[in-house]
């Protein structure tokens, strides 16, 4: 595990850091709530999010909800992905006003439109337990990506991960809009949800993956420095994200976007039902990323890993895809030769002409994901 390179003197100790005490004991009982949600416009499309609260931590988790039927008055009759908790009335005393303004409401906010939501009744049936086949055949099974916290590589473009396209990935790919179950031929608009859990470096907090990185910079790999500051290779967990989908209605038949099969085993043991598993291919490992003339110049060049951005491709990155792989038992197959590793950082812009097909490499028996496309710059 130590490298030859980093002297034996700093190989051999690092200080333990004292056990951190939770702010509180941890109730039996898991109890989430949805305090607000509002439409937010993406490069992708418009999406919901939603901010929760819940009983056991003090972090504020979040959805991104992709639902866009909600917002279009002429759609069919479906149920929709909604929140349990927020579409409660809270108290007597609130008024529409206070449901509509924290986000229960129905279809778009506008000056000439504020309708307020239905509480959520035990008899009338969740989003997947419809009474009519018309409502189950007409919409696809959603598809759910849970997202952990990466502060650096999302907020900052840091291509030491690929969390920040994985997040794009998830919300673009979710909301791609798919075959109607019923009648293949119709396109229908794609609906899931990405469940964002504030759980930074594998659960360990940014400053101490922050010390993480300094480890690797001296050779070790992102597992063997999670386990030298004294942490496990993974401290997330799943109890919460299985809250919040069953808030949602998302625990009886899901898609998930995961190569992670602890992920999909929590969930298992949550109750939650995944139909199918989709898997996420790094954007460097699929074949799109070998495309030459991208970089020529006069092209736009948007964030690597931002929402909306382009593909990155660097020595870094590579070592951490290679790593989830082969030391965390991530489900995807390793690149060919042909994908060289790279040894200096490049990004991928965005294309410049519009509809370049993006082909990712699916992993055999899996569901591939719709090729990527892109507009003009
Ligand atoms: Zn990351």
């Amino acid at each position: 595990m130590s490298p030859t390179h980093v002297p034996g003197y700093l190989s051999s100790q690092i200080t333990p850091k004292s056990p951190s005490i939770p702010p509180w004991p941890r109730p039996t009982e898991l109890i989430v709530q949805c305090k607000a949600r509002t439409r937010v416009p993406t490069p992708h499309g418009p999406v919901f999010l939603h901010i929760y609260h819940n009983n056991w931590d003090s972090k504020e988790h979040l959805v991104v909800v992709i639902d866009p039927a909600q917002l279009d008055e002429n759609a069919p009759p479906q149920e929709f992905i909604r929140s349990r908790s927020l579409d409660a009335r809270w108290h007597d005393e609130e008024t529409d006003m206070d449901r509509i303004v924290r986000g229960a409401y129905v279809g778009r906010l506008s000056s000439t439109r504020a309708a307020p939501s239905r509480p959520h009744t035990p008899s009338s049936p969740s989003p997947l337990e419809s009474s009519t086949s018309d409502i189950l055949d007409s919409v696809p099974v959603p598809i759910v990506r849970i997202h952990s916290e990466c502060f650096t590589g999302e907020t900052i473009g840091s291509m030491r991960c690929d969390c920040g396209e994985q997040l794009d990935e998830a919300i673009r790919y979710i909301s791609h809009p798919q075959p109607s179950p019923r009648t293949p031929e119709r396109l229908v608009p794609g609906r899931g949800a990405v469940i964002y859990l504030r759980q930074e470096g594998r659960g360990i907090g940014l400053l101490e993956k922050i010390r993480a990185y300094n480890l690797q910079d001296m050779g070790y790999d992102t597992v063997a420095a999670n386990l030298m500051l004294g942490h496990g290779a993974d401290e997330r967990g799943y109890e919460i994200a299985a809250a919040i989908m069953r808030d949602l209605g998302l625990d009886t038949e899901v898609r998930l976007l995961t190569n992670n099969p602890e992920k999909m085993e929590a969930l298992r043991k949550e109750g939650i039902i995944v139909k199918e598993r989709l898997p996420m291919v790094p954007r460097s490992w699929s074949d799109h990323a070998n495309g030459t003339g991208r970089l020529g110049g006069g092209l736009r060049k948007p964030g690597a890993t931002m929402i909306g951005g382009g593909a990155a491709r660097g020595a870094d990155l590579e070592k951490y895809l290679r790593t989830k792989v082969q030391r965390m038992g991530h489900l995807l197959e390793l690149p060919t030769p042909a994908h060289p590793q790279p040894t200096h950082d490049i990004v991928l812009p965005t294309a410049p002409s519009a509809f370049v097909k993006m082909t990712l490499s699916p992993v055999s028996g899996l569901t591939p994901l719709p090729t990527r496309t892109q507009r003009e710059p």
